[in-house]
Order: C-alpha cells, then sequence, then structure tokens
C-alpha cells in the first residue's frame, strides 16, 4: 500500500513541541497497550508510522525522551510543557528507524492514511465493532505492525 506524501508541521497538544513531518506514511494503527493508555490519557492511541527520515526535530526541544520497556522498546518522547506525547522512534537496525506520531498531532488529519488494525486488544478498554483486523498479544501485536512494511 503507497498512500500521498505528508508534508506538515506536526506538534503536541498544547503547540509547544513541534516538528517537521515529510515523508510518505507506512500505516496506521490502533494501540490499544497500557503504555499507550497511560501517555495518552485515552483508552487507545491512533498512531501514523512513518519512516525516521520523514520526521525533522527542531534544535531546541521543549520535550524528552523516554524508553518505558527494555529494548527493543520504543523512544518516546512527551512535551516538558502538556506531558502529552509528541513522537517515538524505534530503531530497527543502525541508520533504519521507524516514527510514530498520533494522527492528532498532525494539523491536517484528512490526508492521513486510514486505519489498518488494532493492536495490544487484550488490553483493550473499549470494544471496536468496525472490521478491521484485532490482534492481542505481545509478539504477534508487534508483527502486525511490521507486516505494514511490507
Ligand atoms: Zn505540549
Ligand atoms: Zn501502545
Amino acid at each position: 500500500m503507497t498512500y500521498k506524501r505528508l508534508t506538515q508541521t506536526a506538534s503536541c497538544q498544547c503547540g509547544q513541541s513541534i516538528f517537521k513531518v515529510d515523508g510518505t506514511p507506512i500505516g496506521r494503527f490502533k494501540c490499544h497497550c497500557t503504555i499507550c493508555q497511560t501517555l495518552y490519557k485515552k483508552p487507545y492511541a491512533d498512531v501514523v508510522m512513518m519512516w525516521g527520515g520523514a520526521i525533522t526535530l527542531p534544535d531546541v526541544q521543549p520535550f524528552t525522551f523516554r524508553k518505558y520497556r527494555p529494548p527493543p522498546a520504543l523512544r518516546r518522547s512527551t512535551c516538558d510543557m502538556c506531558g502529552a506525547p509528541v513522537v517515538g522512534f524505534l530503531r530497527l537496525a543502525p541508520f533504519v528507524r521507524l516514527a510514530f506520531v498520533q494522527s492528532a498531532n498532525f494539523p491536517d488529519q484528512s490526508v492521513l492514511p486510514p486505519t489498518s488494525v488494532h493492536i495490544f486488544y487484550h488490553s483493550r478498554v473499549k470494544d471496536f465493532e468496525d472490521d478491521l483486523p484485532k490482534v492481542s498479544g505481545y509478539w504477534a501485536s508487534e508483527l502486525a505492525v511490521t507486516k505494514l512494511l511490507f
């Protein structure tokens, strides 16, 4: 699946943590994991996945990166002002990184790709009636995301 190129300046909820996005999205999913539920303060995270090179971070960053799980965990950043997630990165290999951006962080969400899968569905706090695949379990969920790359 090839999607439309995204060129937008994305930001956190309060607008203080901004970053540039310029690239073709790989896919979009809803993550029901407990880390997302805590960080996003929502039942799930609606996330667009891109190649890391599509993201340009500012020189001065009012946001902080942390890992919430041992490797190969995502490095996720949250805004120092509002505490909301900014952008996350996952290193697949040297020089190969994936980036994860919450859909709500894009000013124009009408051009984002459609959601293709629910992951970590076992820890959902809310059922979905849509006809998208619903994947439970840690490794099955990681695999479902990896499949979006191909
Ligand atoms: Zn903020
Ligand atoms: Zn998650």
